[in-house]
């Protein structure tokens, strides 16, 4: 995955999160708003249903009670038909309505009016004559003998509202006799309807078919008469079935009703039971709005925490984004660099290795990645290098610069110069170290020649007259301390001013080069020292050699170099170069006040006494001092 996809890639998540986190919200809302829709709804459903027993139950009731009246009005009419309207007849019916009417609560009056429309029974319980009734006009002229019942008529006599049904009764020729009326009371109806709790703020009405209000619960005497029969349910083609709910806004309080309506099957009569909307909606309301109130809170903490998360996010993949940058920044500067950064483990492993390591020690990265950082190190430099990676290891070194020989994969050994530095984890431990090694072979040979030209002599390639000042007095100082002696041999070429004059100063030069490769050849033991003194002159420093030894040792120079057999024709003695020898030995610990230079002195005035003895030969000290004693004593 490329870093500009893996980019875009995070920058999109915190936006796919913020998505997440309202589309949860979002769901959660809707979710419950639409459970308290549907609680709301059962709850509307269950309220229809109620009014729907109610209605049927009461429905009933008005045809069970009309059945009643009818029963009573059926055997008034059968006994009027059989026995005539005579007196005596109307007397024993009177008795018996009278019994008829106490025994049954439900009959409000029941009556005999003649073909004239007057009362043959009880004096008028609804008006004097009934001659101009909608009731009795109906029997009057209707031939049929079925059940009549009238729109509802304030009775005269105690002002209650009433229903009547009428039949028809016939004299015997089959001409209209009159009529049998039987009453039920609203007030009655109303009563019955109270009875049932139905709570609240629910109403029933019993209305006439033509929408006259027969009776309702509550309020009755404010309503009943009352025609409703401009409302929907008397006018909407669509009410006009047998029942069903019916929603509407109350014509009489103007409050949103639920109702079941049901129209008798029988009679000429709607019941209407009704239930306040808002009153039944109230305890659902208030739990709804309780748990509508709990959900937001909740939908309000969910968003929250998602906005805190979200920031989260972004804070995270700015961070992220920030340390691929400098990331890449380290990166671009370990692999950019011709230095090999390596990167150590705890258990001395390489973690990571920069790609320089090719030019550094020939192996590539791949290949060193989890071998041991140590492993190519010269052993006699691996010492040195263990120890301070072991004192970083145990925290007791922060830096180091070290300088040792490591092997290269192709050019056999090559030095570097490491720059290392511990690495601290979050909890402030060493986990590793950091080395930054560059070759510094280059660096070394020119050091190394730098060195050689400052203690070499460029003509003969012996010691030079600095370095062998030095030795002497290190090797002075060494003797003394133990106890040793320490012997020099100082040569002169005899007669070079005259072989420079014979041959030429190049000729000179090389001559003396020859010189100087005879004595080499003569130093036999590590610590003695040939060098070139000055000049044409020579110096050999013997460690450890007494003057015996130094005589031996002069003497072989001096054969060896005039067995060089280099031609020297104004030396006349042999013909080829030769060179005088002073010698010196002494045990610097035994010299009370002589230093260093004495013994140069002593050496140089033994050269000089070989040189006056006729060259080519060594004189020791001893000698010089002995031959000065016998001088002295001539
Ligand atoms: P003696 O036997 O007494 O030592 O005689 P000598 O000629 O060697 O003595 P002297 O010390 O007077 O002369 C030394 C000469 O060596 C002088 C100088 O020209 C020559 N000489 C010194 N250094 C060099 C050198 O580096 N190259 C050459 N070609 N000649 C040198
Ligand atoms: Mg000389
Ligand atoms: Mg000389």
């Amino acid at each position: 995955m490329s870093a500009t996809h893996q980019r875009a890639g995070w920058s999109r998540l915190p936006l796919r999160a913020a998505a997440f986190v309202v589309l949860t919200c979002a769901t959660i809302l809707g979710v419950s708003g639409w459970r308290e829709w549907a609680a709301r709804d059962a709850v509307l459903r269950g309220a229809e249903a109620e009014m729907a027993n109610v209605a049927r139950s009461l429905t009933q009731h008005a045809e069970d009670s009309l059945d009643l009246l009818d029963s009573g009005v059926v055997g008034i009419v059968t006994r009027l038909e059989l026995d005539g309207a005579g007196p005596a007849t109307i007397a024993k019916l009177r008795t018996l309505l009278d019994a008829r009417k106490k025994a049954i609560e439900r009959i409000h009056s029941l009556a005999i009016i003649d073909d004239q429309g007057n009362w043959l029974t009880a004096p008028g319980t609804i008006g004097s004559t009934f001659s101009d009734d909608a009731f009795f006009r109906h029997h009057q002229l209707s031939p049929k003998r079925e059940p009549h019942v009238g729109r509802p008529v304030k009775s005269l006599l105690d002002g209650e509202w009433l229903i009547t049904l009428t039949r028809r009764f016939n004299k015997p020729d089959g001409s209209f006799g009159g009529v049998a009326l039987a009453t039920i009371s609203a007030n009655y109806l109303s009563h019955f309807y109270q009875q049932f709790e139905l709570g609240r703020n629910s109403s029933v009405a019993l209305t006439h078919g033509d929408g006259l209000i027969v009776a309702r619960s509550p309020n009755n005497e404010k309503f009943v008469g009352h025609s409703v029969a401009d409302k929907p349910l008397f006018r909407d083609a669509s009410l006009q079935r047998p029942g069903g709910a019916y929603h509407f806004k109350s014509p009489l309080d103007g409050a949103e009703r639920v109702s079941f309506f049901k129209r008798s099957s029988r009679y000429p009569l709607v019941l209407l039971a009704t239930v306040d909307k808002n009153e039944l909606l109230a305890p659902w309301r208030a739990a709804a709005t309780s748990r509508m109130l709990y959900v937001a809170a909740l939908v309000m903490l969910i968003a929250i925490i998602g906005a805190l998360l979200v920031r989260q996010l972004q804070r995270g993949q700015r961070m992220a984004a920030a340390l691929t940058e400098k990331e890449a920044h380290f990166r671009l500067l370990a692999e950019g660099s011709s230095d090999m950064v390596t990167r150590i483990g705890l258990d001395e492993r390489i973690r990571y290795v920069s790609p320089s390591s090719v030019r550094v020690v020939g192996w590539r990265a791949n290949q060193l990645i989890g071998t041991p950082a140590l492993a190519g190190i010269n052993p006699e430099d691996l010492p040195q290098v263990q120890a301070v990676v072991d004192a970083m290891k145990r925290g007791e070194k922060e830096e180091a610069r070290l300088v040792y020989r490591n092997s290269h994969r192709e050019n056999g050994e090559v030095w570097l110069e490491s720059t290392m530095r511990v690495t601290l984890k979050d909890n402030g431990r060493v986990d590793g170290v950091v080395a930054i090694s560059r070759d510094i072979t280059e660096h070394k040979k020119l050091e190394t020649r730098l060195e050689t030209l400052a203690i070499e002599d460029s003509l003969t390639g012996l010691a030079n007259r600095r370095r062998f000042d030095e030795r002497l007095k290190e090797e002075w100082a060494r003797a003394y301390r133990d106890r040793s002696s320490l012997a020099l041999l100082m040569i002169d070429v005899d007669h070079f001013k005259a072989y420079n004059d014979e041959y030429g100063h190049p000729a000179g030069d090389a001559c003396l080069r020859v010189v100087a490769q005879v004595i080499a050849a003569e130093t036999q033991r590590p610590g003695d020292l040939a060098a070139r003194y000055g000049g044409e002159e020579f110096a050999m420093l013997l460690p450890s050699t007494d003057a015996a030894g130094c005589a031996r040792i002069g003497d072989r120079i001096r054969r060896a170099i005039g067995e060089a057999g280099l031609v020297h024709t104004t030396n006349h003695a042999t013909g080829f170069v030769t060179a005088s020898l002073g010698g010196a030995a002494c045990r610097p610990v035994l010299e009370r006040t002589a230093g260093v230079v004495s013994l140069v002195e002593a050496a140089d005035q033994a050269l000089y006494a070989a040189k006056e003895a006729g060259r080519n030969r060594l004189m020791m000290s001893g000698e010089v001092a002995g031959l000065m004693a016998k001088a002295s004593g001539q």
